[in-house]
């Protein structure tokens, strides 16, 4: 194919990704539904340590709701790198299918394949896969991103949305080399992706008492999609006159997230993809690091919940895989008990977390405490 025909394809698979976004999508009624299947996926490097640990959080908090039928937990297998790479799937086609008869997911991390990654074992080196994460996104049309940070000692309250289909993660491994010299990726807006994501925001910052939302771009630079982007977040807003809006430029956001003149007036930002990867892990450090946060994959069908880090291979190799920090995959499942309803559930794993963070030492370098503490702490709480 030439990079001519190449780019004709692409275009076409996004407008009619726009005409599926167009047509009338099924909502997910948690409260009416007789059963919620929760999926609970390990991942790879640290995944099944810090999943273990939730498993055994949620079977101990939901145990009346399983006893009744009313809540299953279900094991998903084969999102592993080695069983990605025997099919050369992003996410293999079975998994998929077993992932779609859930309504909720609870994910570890997941190993993206770059340049010299090996399988943990064989060591041989990794092919260039898509990332599992960016195809389930996709896949489940799971659009805003979110992911809460809080820094109560400074006042800091803040709420990511991110877009999380588009941008340049739509067509991350549908870049053309053109020559030699010379590679082009593709980033992509489109009208019905951002408008869903900022209505999304907006509704969030309308429902608990019109919180202050930031529209985060690089419209100056990147004028078409940041451009679009921005414009709608705009529309969007007027149609909440009480809410304050404000627009940034992702470069000077990433210094005022660190000024602490100012860091506190900010509450709910609206993130294309890109930026929101990056600032969201900024203010995760901020936070106490990415071991302690969650976030939430949210879509109108399926929603997805996942700690913000990786799959540490690097402490997986070390033989200390077992010093993960659990925090932010029980984090993300106080999020997803939230999104089904469940919020007492939600409050009490949530204080037993916090209790846990000033209780325990989890630096995740081998030394401290070990996720099997956490999880035993956590147990005796809830
Ligand atoms: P990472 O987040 O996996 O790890 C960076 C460092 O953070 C680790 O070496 C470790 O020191 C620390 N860390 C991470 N989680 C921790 C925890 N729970 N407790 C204690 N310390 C923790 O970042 P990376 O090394 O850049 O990425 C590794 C792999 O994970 C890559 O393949 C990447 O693509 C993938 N990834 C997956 C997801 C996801 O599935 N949602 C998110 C980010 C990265």
């Amino acid at each position: 194919m030439t990079y001519s025909e190449e780019f004709a394809k692409i275009v076409e698979e996004q407008l009619a990704r726009v005409a599926n976004m167009k047509a009338c999508s099924e909502k997910t009624d948690f409260a009416n539904k007789e059963k919620i299947i929760i999926g609970t996926i390990d991942g790879d490097g640290i995944g099944p340590v810090i999943m273990d640990s939730c498993r055994a959080v949620l079977q101990k908090l939901l145990a009346d709701e399983i006893a009744s039928g009313k809540i299953e937990l279900r094991r998903i297998e084969g999102l592993t790198l080695e069983n990605r790479v025997a099919k050369m799937q992003a996410v293999p086609e079975d998994v998929l299918a077993e992932i779609k008869k859930c309504d909720v997911l609870l994910k570890g991390p997941t190993t993206t394949p770059g340049k010299g990654t090996r399988l943990p074992g064989s060591g041989d080196e990794v092919p260039n896969l898509p990332s599992a994460n960016v195809t389930l996104r996709r896949e489940l049309d799971l659009f805003a991103n979110v992911r809460p940070v809080t820094i109560p000692e400074k006042n800091i309250s803040w709420t990511f949305y991110r877009e999380n289909t588009e941008g340049e993660y739509a067509l991350g491994s549908r870049g053309v080399d053109i020559s030699d010299d010379i590679s082009i990726d593709f980033k992509v807006t489109t009208t019905q992706g951002t408008k869903r994501l900022a209505r999304a925001a907006f509704e969030y910052a309308k429902n608990n008492g019109n919180l202050n939302v930031s529209i985060v771009t690089k419209a100056n630079i990147m004028k078409k999609t940041d451009g679009k982007f921005l414009s709608l977040c705009m529309e969007v807003a007027d149609n909440y006159p009480d809410i304050k809006v404000d627009d940034w430029y992702v470069d000077i956001m990433a210094a005022n997230l660190i000024n602490d003149d100012i860091n506190s007036n900010f509450n709910v930002f609206i993130l294309p993809n890109l930026y929101g990867d990056i600032i969201t892990d900024e203010a995760a450090q901020m936070q106490g690091g990415v071991g302690t946060a969650g976030s939430s994959n949210i879509g109108d069908r399926y929603a997805m919940f996942e700690a913000i880090h990786g799959s540490a291979p690097r402490m997986v190799e070390e033989g200390i895989a077992e010093y993960a920090n659990p925090a932010s995959i029980n984090r993300a499942a106080v999020m997803m008990l939230r999104h089904m309803g469940f919020s007492n559930k939600a409050d009490l794993l949530e204080s037993a977390i916090d209790a846990a963070a000033g209780a325990l030492d989890l630096p995740g370098d081998g030394t401290g405490n070990t996720a099997a503490d956490f999880t035993e702490f956590v147990l005796a709480r809830i």
